[in-house]
């Protein structure tokens, strides 16, 4: 798989509970409504987008970034083990 370098600005990441059912950008999974989820609104080459993350997905996510600073594609990324769950 190649990869390779964009222009993304984040423009606001927000914590949200999940009302309707989502797609995971990055794992491809569905985000259950009651579910809580990450909302982040980019700007990837002048288009602006909306990602939605599983939180674990989320940080995933940001790891990736950090170590690579690159693109990833969509809806097929490995989704983390999930945290413990808290009761
Ligand atoms: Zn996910």
């Amino acid at each position: 798989m190649q990869r390779e370098k964009y222009d993304v600005r984040v423009i606001e990441t927000r914590e949200r509970v999940a009302r309707l059912e989502h797609r995971c950008s990055w794992c491809g999974e569905k985000i259950n409504p009651g579910e809580r989820f990450v909302r982040i609104r980019c700007v990837f080459e002048g288009e602006p987008f909306v990602n939605k993350f599983h939180q674990e997905c989320n940080l995933a996510s940001e790891a990736d970034w950090k170590e690579h600073g690159e693109s990833f594609e969509e809806f097929t990324m490995p989704r983390p083990t999930k945290c413990p769950r808290q009761t």
